[in-house]
């Protein structure tokens, strides 16, 4: 983290702690949902406090999304090489309170598979799109319930066409992978896991 990030984020937390201790005035509730807004704008949804999701559990997790609590999402990883930021790319703060527990898990579990993914690619993997309210899937052209609902499916968006058929061919050989697109057109690719019961669907090229 960068010494500007950190001081910024220590900021945050002392004004944090000032509204814990004034909650019932209404003027600083309606200053804390403007300082919400600002930054989910900017990208960096931020709380005092919070830098490193992976100390807890996904259950208290969730109930910080439910309850509004927002921490910073570029710096909390959700396993090894992933962070939240890239499950909630885009979605604003009232998308992401839509997430259930059961998607937030499927979140988790998915995120471990990538792990390995990344791991047999040798190299970083950016990720495009990867948990979707349902209301963004629906835009998105997506199928209802789509394993992007369930926190089951990443897009990836690489330079070029060859290193997006390397990712996949090195998702393709791990076993909790269920799913892979390879659409022809773009540099975008599509990897799922734990769908279709846990048996592999055929890769489907479009
Ligand atoms: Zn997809």
């Amino acid at each position: 983290m960068a010494i500007k990030e950190f001081l910024f984020l220590s900021a945050l937390g002392i004004v944090g702690w000032r509204i814990v201790e004034v909650r019932n005035n209404p003027a600083v509730l309606q200053a804390q949902d403007d300082l919400r807004a600002e930054l989910s704008v900017s990208g960096h949804i931020v709380s005092g406090g919070f830098s490193q999701l992976t100390s807890v559990s996904a259950e208290q997790a969730y109930q910080m999304i439910q309850a509004g609590q927002i921490f910073d999402l570029k710096n909390s990883n959700i396993s090894r090489y992933f962070d939240w930021g890239e499950v909630f790319a885009n979605r604003t703060s009232n998308e992401i309170r839509t997430i259930t527990l059961q998607q937030l898990k499927n979140a988790v579990r998915h995120a471990q598979v990538l792990d390995k993914v990344r791991d047999a690619y040798g190299k970083p993997i950016h990720i495009a799109s990867w948990w979707r309210d349902k209301e963004s899937n629906r835009r998105a052209g997506g199928a209802y319930n789509s394993d992007h609902v369930k926190g089951l499916a990443i897009d990836i968006d690489h330079f070029s066409k060859s290193e997006k058929k390397k990712i996949l061919d090195s998702a393709s050989t791990i076993s909790e992978v269920t799913g892979l697109g390879y659409p022809a057109s773009s540099n975008k690719g599509h990897i799922e896991s734990f769908t279709n019961n846990g048996r592999r669907k055929n890769s489907w090229f479009y």
